[in-house]
């Protein structure tokens, strides 16, 4: 079958390589989209500690059932239409037991440990058939719709967690997919106003889709000051950074008004996650510091729920479409930082 090989940072492309193996209890779906998520950006320029190259990547996956192994006990079917998001739960760990399963102690991912997405066939094994985020979806939901639930369920997370809702002012420290999706999920859960930050004008022009109130770039305007301003001096209820870059956290903690939630979405590179954030800032305003990753099922059921409604803009996240065969094209439009979502299409 066709593949997309990862081989050394930088050195990628579509290959023949063998089927994958199904094993007794797992599935084998043909993969009919998958995105590229920022992760895998990382992972094309520079490796991953989690994966071993050379490597399939791609994890955010929708796929049809085309084969069922000959013990396989799971409940969909020949023929049927899932969402796969990469989170297998150990299913044993206390916090699993306690259905807190964001924080599983164990938990692996498909295009880590097992082959990805970007590929025209993956087999599904039966770890993630036990303790995966799979769903069913109806069958004309576009496939780069379903492929894209798996950001969405983290950040589905990151807003409960902060319970971002009616009334509130949000600020979203970087423009990438993420901080669109996040712009998006407030005005959906009913925030009052909406604020995106950048320091690339280009991005910021792709976050208006998502009607935020404003856009602030933050390489020609001080992000604390417009704020202020933007707030009469009060600040934001929440802070969400979304992007790799240091400074956001320490300025998320400036911009909050008291008593405010500032989530950490985004993870710094390493040797840098320890920003010089003013603690007195977060003691005496009463701040909440909030870490998250990863998401549970039910939010990866939510996000599903969420793009075969109409009350999510999805279609303006997915930007680029290619077959899976111009791989190397749609990886460097986003390399190049001038995409959302780019999906890729194995059948076409
Ligand atoms: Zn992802
Ligand atoms: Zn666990």
């Amino acid at each position: 079958m066709k593949a997309v090989v990862v081989h050394a940072p930088m050195n990628f492309g579509v290959e023949d390589v063998p089927e994958p193996q199904m094993q007794p209890a797992g599935m084998l779906l043909k993969v009919d989209a998958c995105a590229l998520c920022g992760s895998d950006l990382r992972t094309l320029r520079s490796g991953h500690r989690k994966v071993t190259l050379p490597w399939i990547i791609g994890h955010e996956i929708a796929g049809t059932v085309v084969e069922l192994g000959a013990d396989y006990a799971g409940p969909w079917g020949v023929g049927e239409r899932l969402a796969v998001a990469p989170v297998v739960y150990c299913g044993v760990c206390d916090f699993c037991q306690d259905g807190r399963y964001a924080l599983c102690e164990n938990y692996k991912e498909i295009a880590q440990i097992w082959p990805g997405g970007f590929a025209e066939t993956i087999a599904i094994p039966p770890e993630a058939v036990q303790h995966g985020t799979i769903r069913a979806v109806p069958r004309h939901i576009d496939p780069a719709f379903v492929a894209v639930t798996e950001p969405i369920s983290s950040c589905i997370h990151a807003q409960e967690k902060g319970q971002v809702g009616l009334g509130d002012t949000v600020v979203i420290i970087g423009a990438g997919p993420v901080g669109c999706i996040h712009t998006a999920l407030a005005r959906t859960k009913g925030a009052d106003k909406i604020y995106i930050a950048d320091i690339v004008d280009e991005r910021l022009e792709m976050a208006e889709a998502f009607a935020p109130d404003a856009t602030i770039n933050v390489a020609k305007t001080d992000l604390v000051a417009e704020v202020r301003r933007l707030t009469q001096g009060k600040g934001a209820d929440v802070v969400i950074t979304a992007t790799p870059a240091p400074i956001a956290q320490v300025q998320a903690v400036e911009i909050a008004r008291k008593g405010g939630r500032i989530l950490l979405f985004g993870g710094l590179p390493a040797g840098k996650s320890k920003p010089g954030i003013d603690t007195n800032i977060i003691h005496y305003n009463g701040l909440h510091l909030i870490g998250t990753t990863i998401f549970a099922p039910r939010h990866h059921r939510l996000a599903v729920k969420l793009v075969t409604s109409a009350q999510f803009p999805v279609d303006k996240l997915i930007t680029h479409r290619f077959p899976l065969s111009d791989f190397v094209k749609g990886a460097t439009v986003a390399l190049e930082g001038k995409a959302l979502k780019v999906v890729f299409f194995p059948g076409s």
